[in-house]
Formats: structure tokens, C-alpha cells, sequence
């Protein structure tokens, strides 16, 4: 019987989200002794545990059908392969969130990218970094660094430098300051684009399916509220990410009662505003799984 492979990070900032998805896929493993290798129990899909580096090529050598990465490195292998066709990104997860950004000494007088034209610029992503800058019309000479890529500048070894950012700690640490951000990225799922045999394509579109219903349950609120039925077209403008609310006579009332699935984040403020034009016990209720 067929199964699928996942790939996610071993240890590090993916980690746990990447798991804790599956497992609100309803998937549970049998853990391997060397934890390398989690194998799938009511569901026949097993997991790959590895460095993160590591998942884009596993895809495109055809060791999993799926991965869980970052955008940064999908791309960066992609580019290194010419631009390989062989994966394909199926869903941002919205976790893992940071930017490939240029970074200059604090007290490097520069204000754009193009100024940096001709020099050195020290990055664990060389062919991204290339690409993204050629698409600006720079051309510099890339320092490929594994590591520590943000003690360049201060060791001689190049002028700037293109790393990951999410706070910035790291670069104020180290006296640099953001130049431009050159990439947005954050956690995706990876499917092989490898033709796969008919019974392994039903098990990932299913396995597709929920992961789908995962992440839209994640951001969506169940919303109920009371409200003047004549209110009611206002009351679904104002209910971010529905069109479609139920609609239910309240007993003795001239008031309705609504309930919606709202697909966007509501915020107080929308709250506030639903309250503004005649709504009144507004519950906002988390979704636990979902089916389209
Ligand atoms: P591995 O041992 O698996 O190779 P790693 O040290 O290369 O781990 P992590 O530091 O865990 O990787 O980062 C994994 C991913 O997390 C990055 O590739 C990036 O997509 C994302 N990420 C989010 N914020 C940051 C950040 N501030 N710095 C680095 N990566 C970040
Ligand atoms: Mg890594």
C-alpha cells in the first residue's frame, strides 16, 4: 500500500508548528528510536525529521512527496538548481516569519542597495541574494558564509551583508543597521511536482484537504450576535471575511439573531463597530476543525 513522506525541520524554529499541524491533521506516529523517522498510524504518512537545508533537495530528489521550509531556503535551492521545477509551493503556513534584508555597518555612509554595486556581500544565500539584487540591476561579488554571517563586516571579510532578519536584535548586536529588505519569507508546504501513481495523489489530495481545513480553522472565528434586522446589511459589511451569514428570527423580538464564519482575524475594533450600528451579545468563538 502506497504512503507518503513529509519532510520537516528536526530542531529549530519550524519545528514545533510544523508538527503541530500535522497533528491537527488528526496524525499520529509511531516514533522511531533514533527520532529520525516517525511512521504514520491511521493515516499512511510517515515523517522525515532532518536539517532544514535539507528538505528542498529531499523534494526534488524524490525522498518525500511533501515539505514543510522555509520560503528562504525553497527558493535559494531552486536558484542553485536553475530554477528547478521539480517542487512547487502549495501553501504559506503564515508561521516562520522573517525577511532576507541587506545589512550595512551603523556608520557606513549609504542609503540604497545600488550603492553597494561592486562590493562584497556576506550571505548564507548566495544564489537568492544574487538573483534578488541582479533583479535590481547590482552586481556585487557574493561571500558565501554557512554561519555567523553578520560578523563580516566587522572581520574585513566584506562590506555588507544579506541575512535573515526578524527583530533586528541580532544585527543591533553587531552594530549594523537594515539596509532594504530584499525578501519576504515564511514557512510553506512543498509538494513534489514528480509524477506520483493515482493511489498516492488520492492520499495528498486528502492530506491537502485537511491541511487546508487546519490552517482556515486556525484563522477563522465562529461569530453570533443580536442585532435590528434592518441592521443587517451593515452588520455583514462590518463581519470581516463573510458573505453569507445564517440568519435566525428571535422569539418575541423584532431582533435576529446572525451567526458567520469569518475567514479574517476580528479585532476589537470590529466588535466595537458591530456594536455601533445595534448588535449586542457578540460571542466570538474559536473553530476547531473545518471542511469546505
Ligand atoms: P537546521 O539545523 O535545521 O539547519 P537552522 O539553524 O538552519 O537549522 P533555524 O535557525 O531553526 O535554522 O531557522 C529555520 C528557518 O526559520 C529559517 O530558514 C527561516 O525560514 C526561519 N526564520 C524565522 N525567523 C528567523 C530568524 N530571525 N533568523 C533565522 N531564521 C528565521
Ligand atoms: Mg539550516
Amino acid at each position: 500500500m502506497s504512503r507518503l513522506r513529509v519532510a520537516i525541520q528536526k530542531s529549530g524554529r519550524l519545528s514545533e508548528r510544523s508538527l503541530e499541524i500535522l497533528r491537527n491533521c488528526g496524525l499520529k506516529f509511531a516514533r522511531s528510536k533514533d527520532k529520525l523517522f516517525w511512521y504514520g498510524q491511521d493515516f499512511p504518512l510517515d515523517v522525515l525529521l532532518v536539517r532544514d537545508d535539507d528538505i528542498p533537495r529531499m523534494l526534488l530528489d524524490g525522498v518525500c512527496e511533501l515539505g514543510i521550509v522555509g520560503e528562504n531556503i525553497a527558493r535559494e535551492v531552486m536558484l542553485e538548481r536553475n530554477g528547478s521545477d521539480g517542487m512547487t509551493c502549495r501553501r504559506k503556513l503564515g508561521f516562520g516569519h522573517c525577511h532576507l534584508s541587506l545589512a550595512v555597518p551603523e556608520n557606513m555612509e549609504i542609503s540604497s542597495a545600488s550603492e553597494l554595486q561592486g562590493l562584497r556581500i556576506a550571505t548564507s544565500y548566495p544564489s537568492l541574494t544574487r538573483d534578488l539584487l541582479a533583479k535590481k540591476g547590482i552586481s556585487t561579488e557574493i561571500v558565501e558564509l554557512s554561519g555567523s554571517v553578520e560578523i563580516a563586516p566587522g572581520l574585513g571579510t566584506a562590506e555588507a551583508i544579506a541575512d535573515l532578519v526578524s527583530t533586528g536584535s541580532t544585527l543591533r548586536a553587531n552594530h549594523l543597521r537594515e539596509l532594504e529588505v530584499l525578501f519576504d519569507s515564511q514557512a510553506a508546504l512543498y509538494c513534489t511536482t514528480r509524477s506520483i501513481d493515482d493511489e498516492k495523489q488520492g492520499l495528498l489530495d486528502r492530506f491537502l484537504s485537511r491541511i487546508e481545513g487546519v490552517l482556515q480553522a486556525a484563522e477563522s472565528k465562529y461569530v453570533m450576535l443580536h442585532a435590528p434586522r434592518e441592521a443587517l446589511d451593515k452588520i455583514t459589511a462590518l463581519l470581516p471575511g463573510v458573505e453569507h451569514p445564517s440568519i435566525m428570527p428571535l422569539e418575541g423580538s423584532d431582533r435576529i439573531a446572525i451567526h458567520a464564519v469569518c475567514g479574517e482575524t476580528v479585532f476589537w475594533e470590529h466588535l466595537e463597530a458591530l456594536k455601533a450600528v445595534g448588535a449586542s451579545a457578540i460571542l466570538v468563538l474559536p473553530v476547531e476543525k473545518m471542511l469546505a
